[in-house]
């Protein structure tokens, strides 16, 4: 990277705050900046339209999620708050969640673990002494990898025939290599609420998100990101994607300097090809992995209630398939979420997601950590799915990006 002068430096356009990437993380980021009076901040995105995975395409008449299935959870006020004031909480539909597994060509409400009573009694048996015999086997520590989770968690029987099929075909990476600290996304059911579950025949435990769900009643997932692209005027230019940033200087795209922050929200595999990335932070961001999801949709409407069906059968590419018509009010067909190492065919309608799942492997945690590190001592800050490497919901990105931008303003330079 060239090195510029301050003279240099004086003809660029310079703001405090330099936003990468305009999903939710970096929209939430950019308008917590503004609510609070700060208004010298750019945000620069690749795509034509902001709002990241969370985008919507018009498809046959009517709106398809092109990053997949997405749901609002009602659980963060602050966040739903900040959301409403762009898509006004009438204009949201609330659903109660109906998701079902594919088991042997019967359909069974997720969870499975609270579930179970929809299954034939001897199944039921069998999946049954399976969460037994895992919960109460003497080894009681609890594994590093999710591959040995999933058994010492579910016993023989349940993780052979859904929890291991389902991941493989999700992550298609060796699950010995996955590490535990995302399984707060799974539910929480004890035996004794599966127990209780088959007893009284209803389901027991918690589900970590989307019990019920918003869903625009009009529109896409997208609209409200998009919307939050638009109110922010000149400060979001589309369309551009960041192609270099010089570290010393916090020039990005020889055009505009940062002179407080830099806050990544864009895949850190994507940095070495436009900047200067010392060689142990390279290898640090080599470890980082992650998933493609390829998104087809096909118009066929499929006989189910349900919003959407997981599909364990490694004989089956997909693992997801979405029933559009049961959430997305006037719409029809349905699609189907493949990783894209499995794909086989594509839809009537196809989009590939090439950054869809950061993968949660044993390493990452001490791999962000150092380039987080190295990353805070250039005055870049890692924010959201892709800058902190986590398996998060937009939710949560709203709210951990609007902490962040706080934070950052009460910290004196
Ligand atoms: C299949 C699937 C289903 C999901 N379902 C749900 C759900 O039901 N509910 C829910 O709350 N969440 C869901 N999520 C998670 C949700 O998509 C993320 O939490 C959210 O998108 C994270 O926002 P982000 O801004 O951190 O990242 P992203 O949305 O990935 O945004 C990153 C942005 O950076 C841009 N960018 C990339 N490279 C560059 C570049 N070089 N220059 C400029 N810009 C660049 C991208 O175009 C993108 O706009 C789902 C995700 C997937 C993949």
């Amino acid at each position: 990277m060239a090195f510029r002068t301050h003279d240099t430096l004086s003809f660029m356009k310079q703001y405090n705050y330099i936003i990468i990437g305009a999903g939710p993380s970096g929209l939430a980021f950019a308008h917590t900046l503004k609510q609070l009076g700060e208004t010298s901040f750019l945000l620069i995105e690749k795509e034509s339209v902001a709002g990241g995975l969370c985008r919507s395409a018009q498809v046959e008449g009517a709106p398809l999620d092109i990053g997949g299935g997405h749901f609002l959870d009602e659980k963060r006020r602050d966040v739903l708050d900040l959301l409403f004031s762009f898509l006004p909480r009438e204009d949201w539909k609330q659903y109660s969640r109906i998701s079902k597994i594919k088991l042997h060509g019967a359909y069974v409400d997720y969870p499975l673990e609270a579930n179970l009573w929809q299954l034939p009694i001897a199944d039921q048996l069998d999946f049954l002494e399976s969460i037994a015999e895992a919960r109460f086997a003497s080894n009681a520590s609890t594994p590093q990898s999710f591959e040995d989770w999933i058994v010492w968690h579910f016993g023989k029987r349940v993780s052979r025939e859904y929890m291991l099929p389902y991941n493989r075909k999700i992550w298609s990476v060796d699950l010995s290599t996955l590490g535990t600290d995302w399984l707060y996304k799974l539910p929480d059911v004890s035996f004794r609420q599966t127990l209780q579950s088959c007893l009284e025949r209803q389901p027991y435990g918690k589900l970590p998100a989307h019990r019920t769900f918003l869903y625009p009643a009009h529109s896409g997932f997208g609209e409200v990101w998009r919307r939050m692209g638009e109110s922010l005027g000149d400060s979001l230019i589309l369309s551009s994607a960041v192609t270099s940033v010089d570290i010393r200087s916090l020039v990005v795209n020889r055009t505009f300097k940062a002179k407080k922050k830099i806050i990544n929200t864009i895949p850190w595999p994507l940095w070495p090809s436009f900047t200067d990335i010392p060689s142990a932070i390279g290898e640090q961001i080599k470890k980082l992995k992650w998933t493609s999801i390829d998104v087809d949709y096909y118009s066929e409407d499929l006989p189910t209630n349900a919003q959407w069906i997981y599909d364990p059968d490694e004989n089956v590419p997909h693992h997801r398939l979405l029933c559009r018509n049961n959430f997305c009010q006037g719409s029809r067909g349905h699609w189907t979420e493949t990783n894209s190492l499995r794909a086989k065919q594509q839809g009537q309608w196809h989009y590939r997601n090439i950054f869809a799942y950061p993968v949660s492997t044993i390493e990452k945690p001490r791999a962000v950590e150092s380039i987080s590190d190295w990353a805070g001592c250039h005055h870049i800050v890692g924010l959201g799915r892709w800058g902190t490497w986590a398996h998060m919901n937009c939710d949560v990105a709203v709210s951990e990006a609007s902490d962040m931008a706080r934070r950052l303003l009460e910290t004196p330079f």
